[in-house]
């Protein structure tokens, strides 16, 4: 696929649907607030999509039932915001820098892939990746891209 000009919005409405279900199955709730501008930008918009889906299956499998996950996005006059945040056990400070590691997982299961390929992902948008977290109160994970006037 290539860049185009595309909505974030419609981006995490996608994400949204392909996570339902697996939502309810697990007892989990998705909350999203969207930003009152639309905001467009020029993006890959499968990987947009991929780089959400990882962030947000990452938040299903960190939470035990009836976990939370807020999708926030905003924008300002230079920058696109997305926060992908849950309440689940959140990370240890120790680790906030590996799990961004190519196989860093602490998964029985995981390829420890998800989050490294997250970064490339913003990377190849000219964003940033970030994440906070309190162990005990969750994980928030922020990613910022610059838009221009010419796609908004
Ligand atoms: P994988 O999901 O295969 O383990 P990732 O690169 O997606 O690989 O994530 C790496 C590690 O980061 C996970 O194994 C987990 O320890 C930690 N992690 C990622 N997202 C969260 C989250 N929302 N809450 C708690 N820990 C997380
Ligand atoms: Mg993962």
């Amino acid at each position: 696929t290539q860049f185009r000009v595309h909505s974030l919005h419609e981006c995490v409405l996608k994400v949204i649907s392909l996570t339902e279900s697996e939502a309810t199955r697990l007892g989990h709730e998705i909350h999203y607030s969207e930003s009152f501008q639309p905001i467009y930008m020029m993006m890959d918009q499968d990987k947009m999509i991929q780089l959400l889906l990882n962030l947000v299956k990452n938040a299903f499998e960190a939470m035990e039932e009836s976990g939370i996950i807020q999708i926030k996005l905003s924008r300002d006059q230079k920058n696109a915001s997305l926060v992908i945040e849950d309440n689940g056990p959140g990370i240890p400070g120790e680790l906030l820098e590996k799990i961004f590691h190519p196989f860093y997982t602490t998964k029985e299961t995981g390829t420890g892939l998800g989050l490294s390929i997250c970064h490339k992902i913003v990377q190849d948008h000219y964003g940033t990746l970030e994440v906070e977290s309190q162990p005990g109160q969750g994980a928030r994970f922020i990613i910022t891209f610059p838009i221009t006037d010419e796609e908004s």
